[in-house]
């Protein structure tokens, strides 16, 4: 079996595995009464309500990211360094880790306490959470590339004058003025590569990772810059913030009703009892994991529209397969995924339908 095919056996097989245990450990705490004795404790600790929601939080995370410590490690460490797609020094990967841990950390506490301080107050708290999330959300994107992109990686704006002209002559011919081009330096970490449109209105940019300045011809690489091109012109960001929206509308919605349903069936005191937040985690997870194959199916969706564009506007099938396979070689990519595997975990169409595609389009 070729090195792909097995690292994405051994990351399907692990993935499956912390699936496994984070539904195991919840179910575990709500059948064993363990989240009930949590919300007591903190009850005993503090009257403060939303204290409390954060002290069950705060337990509830700790057990979950030590049980699933093991299979984080594999996953992001020690396999893709056994299979050569990582050179980071541990100390660095650990830097790395820790800083996205504090951030999703910080966000995903602080959308439990809005959850919960809206739950107390009316039973619409889900439309109302909705909306402040998808704020949230939008905020978000609009500061990624300024301030969480430049925490993981140096950005500096493309050096190569001839490049650098060549790229903007086709952003031109492609209606698009003025974007910045970025170099992110990620030879540090990794030999992968990508290129990615991050930010929205006026910080919207492209960034272009090192690794691919270096291997890649000019051509392949107008190929990648008029795929994100692509999905500038398309409006993709914002596309995507709405698709985001109306999934994360109906998940709110389908979550009020699960933890209603729950609040008799675990005897708690109400929706807003923290004793119920392993019971709301299960929901979440749940609608997570249904949500996966839509969000996924509407991202290929504007995939292959990109490639279509990048097609259309380069007029050089030939590069783009180059640049194709390129990436499938950096970036180990299974060429040939099972169809269900497609469907519910990749973003972007297979290597192998890309290719046909680009083969089989006019130019
Ligand atoms: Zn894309």
């Amino acid at each position: 079996m070729a090195d792909a095919d097995r690292y994405h056996r051994f990351q399907l097989w692990l993935g499956l595995l912390g699936f496994t245990i984070s539904v195991a450990y919840l179910l575990a705490v709500l059948l064993t009464g363990a989240g009930h004795a949590v919300g007591q404790w903190a009850a005993r600790v503090t009257p403060a309500a939303w204290a409390q929601v954060a002290l069950v939080a705060l337990a509830l995370g700790f057990g979950h990211g030590a049980l699933g410590l093991l299979v984080t490690l594999a996953r992001g460490y020690w396999l893709p360094r056994r299979f050569g797609l990582l050179h980071q020094p541990p100390r660095a990967w650990l830097a790395d880790r820790l800083k996205a841990l504090l951030i999703a950390g910080a966000l995903g506490f602080a959308a439990v306490e809005i959850a919960y301080a809206l739950i107390a107050l009316t039973p619409y708290w889900w439309l109302l959470a909705a909306a402040v999330f998808f704020a949230v959300q939008i905020a978000l994107t609009a500061v990624l590339p300024i301030w969480v992109v430049p925490l993981f990686y140096r950005l500096s704006p493309l050096a190569d004058a001839e490049l650098r002209e060549r790229l903007l002559t086709l952003a031109r011919r492609a209606h698009v003025d003025a974007v910045g081009v970025f170099v992110a330096d990620q030879s540090r970490k990794s030999r992968t590569a990508n290129a990615a449109v991050v930010g929205i209105g006026r910080t919207r940019r492209i960034i272009i990772f090192d690794t691919l300045l270096s291997s890649f011809t000019p051509e392949e690489i107008e190929s990648v810059l008029a795929h994100e091109l692509g999905h500038h012109v398309h409006g993709d960001v914002r596309r995507g913030l709405l698709v985001q929206g109306a999934l994360l509308l109906l998940t709110a919605r389908l979550a009020a009703l699960g933890l209603d349903a729950g609040v008799p069936l675990l005897g708690l005191a109400g929706p807003a009892d923290p004793a119920g937040l392993p019971w709301l985690a299960l929901v979440l997870l749940a609608l997570g994991l249904i949500q996966l194959p839509l969000g996924n199916g509407f991202s290929r969706w504007i995939e292959r529209q990109a490639d279509d564009f990048a097609l259309a506007t380069t007029g050089n099938a030939h590069a783009f397969i180059g640049a194709m396979e390129r990436l499938a070689r950096l970036n180990l990519a299974e060429r040939r995924p099972h169809r269900l595997k497609e469907i519910i975990f990749f973003s972007h169409p297979a290597l192998e339908r890309r290719i046909a595609r680009a083969r089989a389009s006019p130019v």
